[in-house]
């Protein structure tokens, strides 16, 4: 049995009271935590024979983050065309049909599990492509994920079998939740969604979907189902409760209202929506609606980096500008986003996102030593505004450590990094040539509003 103690620690717990412990303890007992409470009560517990103890004198510990927008695999493209106006339908889609294999996308889940683990992510929401191969990653380098194949119309057949054959496979596993993901509105056709929503509501999983990011996803909807595409997902019945809708940043009043009505859920993407140049999310309207939004990163090709501190700052920042409003979204609400609030969104709420007795040990340690942790006054401004990846030193998944004093121990690093290296080969010939391609045919110095 596995007992870790963690003592003298400033505990950030995220319950619904805001509960901190300046000085307190935590206990983790297998997969759970077992006690949590200030120090002077440790005593009380008696003997601690057999547990690995974790000093954490000047660290704040709080609940490992959830991010709640991803597509890992990609990481192997990370840096590429990034300037590139709609870089999505001109290159990126092209790139991924000539390179893509199945090692490839093995090889970038697990560094992109690497490096969330190391940041402080200790589940992530994916929307991936092959992903029995993902999900025995996770259970490999041991991070939480809920995944899924990524279905879209073009390739329906192949990824909704592929959806069915996850759900069947890796229902109740320990780290793996099952997840059905439509593309998005602008590619996947209403039966395909429809098809899709039956199968998520049969396995009683979450249904993710990109929603209302595009310019072009509007005006197309418009034109072929004469309304826009939050309203059609409503005539199609999809949106519910285990609804979650990636980005939502073009979304109205009017939408936002329907998304409440229905329950759902919203991921908020501040790092890809504004590198993208979409819009900000209405998120501040979102919560008047009593929406539970979550954060993302998005892919590693999207916002670039999957650093969810950094994400933390933006995600407040932008708000702040949208509404002209320096007290809009505080501190501690950007943390929780990024942890219990997170886990309402994708329905994990009784299991993760908060540090409380029965809960799963999903537990993140920061150090304080380093030279931008000083000082502090406010752990979750410190958090939101001042931390960054690298002061996560400990990370706990399932009770288990696999980041410990910032070394990944589940796996070895330099070996997932000798992988990264081979397909940057391939990648980079691929992407010259589509480059020369990309010149000839299209006007780069155009803007375009999509
Ligand atoms: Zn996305």
């Amino acid at each position: 049995m596995a007992k870790i103690l963690l003592s003298n620690a400033t505990i950030l717990t995220m319950d619904d009271k805001g509960t901190i412990y300046d000085k307190g303890y935590l206990v983790i007992e297998d997969e759970q935590i077992s006690e949590i409470g200030p120090q002077e009560s440790l005593e009380a517990l008696g003997g601690l024979e057999g547990y690995e103890v974790l000093d954490c004198t000047d660290k704040i510990v709080m609940p490992g983050m959830i991010n709640c927008h991803s597509h890992m695999s990609m990481i192997v493209y990370r840096s590429l065309a990034d300037d590139m106006p709609d870089r999505l339908n001109r290159f990126m889609i092209p790139l991924e049909d000539r390179t893509r294999t199945i090692e490839m996308v093995e090889d970038g889940t697990y560094y992109a599990a690497a490096e969330m683990l190391m940041g402080g992510i200790t589940t992530v929401v994916d929307q991936g492509g092959e992903v029995e191969v993902q999900a025995k990653v996770f259970e490999d380098i041991k991070m939480r994920g809920v995944l899924s194949e990524t279905i879209s119309s073009r390739n329906f057949a192949e990824t909704f079998q592929k959806s069915k054959d996850f759900l069947a496979n890796w229902s109740n596993h320990a780290l793996v939740t099952p997840s059905i993901t439509c593309h998005a509105p602008y590619s996947v056709e209403n039966e395909h969604i429809v098809a899709s929503h039956r199968l998520a509501r049969e396995y009683d999983v979450l249904m993710q979907m990109h929603l209302a990011e595009m310019v072009y996803e509007f005006s197309e909807s418009k034109k072929h189902y004469g309304v826009g595409p939050v309203q059609r997902l409503d005539s199609l019945g999809v949106l519910d409760e285990k609804f979650l809708g990636a980005h939502l940043c073009l979304a109205s009043k009017p939408d936002l209202e329907i998304v409440a009505k229905r329950q759902a859920k919203v991921s908020y993407n501040p790092g890809a929506n504004s590198k993208a140049a979409k819009d900000i999310a209405p998120v501040v309207d979102m919560h008047l609606l009593d929406i539970p939004v979550g954060l993302g990163t998005d892919g590693p090709m999207s916002s670039n980096s999957l650093n969810l501190f950094g994400i933390l700052g933006l995600a407040a920042r932008l708000q702040k500008l949208r509404y002209m409003d320096r007290s809009a979204f505080p501190c501690e609400l950007v943390v929780r986003m990024a942890t219990i609030e997170g886990a309402k969104a994708i329905g994990l709420e009784n299991k993760i996102g908060s540090l409380e007795r029965g809960k799963l040990a999903d537990v993140i340690i920061i150090e304080t030593e380093s030279v931008n942790m000083m000082p502090i006054y406010d752990y979750y401004a410190t958090i939101v505004y001042s931390a960054n990846a690298s002061n996560v030193e400990t990370t706990i998944v399932n009770g288990e450590i696999v980041v410990l004093n910032k070394h990944l121990i589940s796996k070895n690093l330099q070996d997932l990094r000798k992988n990264m290296l081979l397909h940057h080969k391939t990648i980079s010939k691929v992407a010259e040539q589509l480059y020369v391609e990309i010149e000839e045919k299209y006007d780069l110095s155009q803007k375009l509003n999509y």
